[in-house]
């Protein structure tokens, strides 16, 4: 369960309404059951359940159960697409070890309306899900041009089918953080093209000769990153 409280030996957490109905409506836990908790910076901890009521509770930590994961700082930057589409790369971005998720608005986005409060629920749900104790956060959307703007050092694997490069040529330096980025529907204009053509950090990488949904690049972009920067 993800709690946005601190954890730490004897800590008393309270539960909100969701929470208590969570636990003990749907799972049917009551007081005296273990429950697994982490906040995305303590690590997991064995909390114990001190008081259920219908709409409240509380929980009291017991015992650290994993320690803090430190996972590679890798962010996903993607151009929203439909709200299905879009909470779907969410939830697996999550899964595969985002620290941070930036949805951004280029060229040819196809929806700028984008709920950061809902797919941030669904990063929480997702960490829950796979066990992680670390929770991305998800961005405010921004304007593709507008981030590049004050761009540092973090590298860029540019998520191209008109363009060649392979993943396995993308840089591996010590210490210097990555980001992906995937355009959307209608892929990245011209102007993109050549703005990341222009920058040093920016590696151009093809995920095949086949035209991806964004959704699917995504998963297949996050895939080939962890499988020659991951831990
Ligand atoms: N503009 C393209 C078209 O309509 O032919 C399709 C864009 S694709 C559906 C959406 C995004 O997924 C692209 O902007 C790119 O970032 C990524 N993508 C899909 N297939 C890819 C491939 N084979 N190599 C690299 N990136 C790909």
């Amino acid at each position: 369960l993800f709690v946005d409280e601190p954890l730490g030996e004897g800590q008393t957490i309270p539960l909100d309404q969701g929470q208590a109905h969570y636990l003990f409506m749907v799972l049917r836990t009551a007081v005296g059951d273990p429950v697994a908790v982490f906040n995305g910076r303590d690590g997991e901890w064995t909390a114990e359940i001190t008081a259920a009521a219908k709409k409240s509770g509380e929980l009291t930590c017991r015992g650290l159960a994993a320690p803090q994961l430190d996972p590679p700082d890798l962010w996903l930057l993607f151009a929203p697409i439909k709200k299905q589409r879009t909470d779907f790369i969410v939830e697996k971005a999550a899964e595969m070890g985002a620290r941070r998720i930036v949805p951004v608005l280029t060229d040819f986005t196809n929806s700028e309306r984008v709920r950061v409060d809902r797919l941030q629920a669904h990063a929480v749900e997702a960490a829950e899900q796979c066990g992680g104790t670390f929770v991305p956060e998800v961005a405010e959307p921004v304007r593709l041009t507008t981030l590049l703007e004050d761009w540092d050092d973090r590298r860029i694997m540019f998520c191209d089918e008109t363009l060649a490069g392979s993943a396995s040529d993308l840089a591996d330096e010590d210490g210097v953080p990555w980001a992906i980025l995937i355009g959307p529907e209608g892929g990245f204009s011209e102007a993109e093209r050549s703005r990341l053509a222009g920058m040093g950090q920016a590696q151009a990488v093809s995920l095949g000769p086949r035209i991806l949904r964004a959704d699917t690049a995504a998963i297949a972009a996050m895939t080939l990153w962890q499988s020659t920067h991951g831990d």
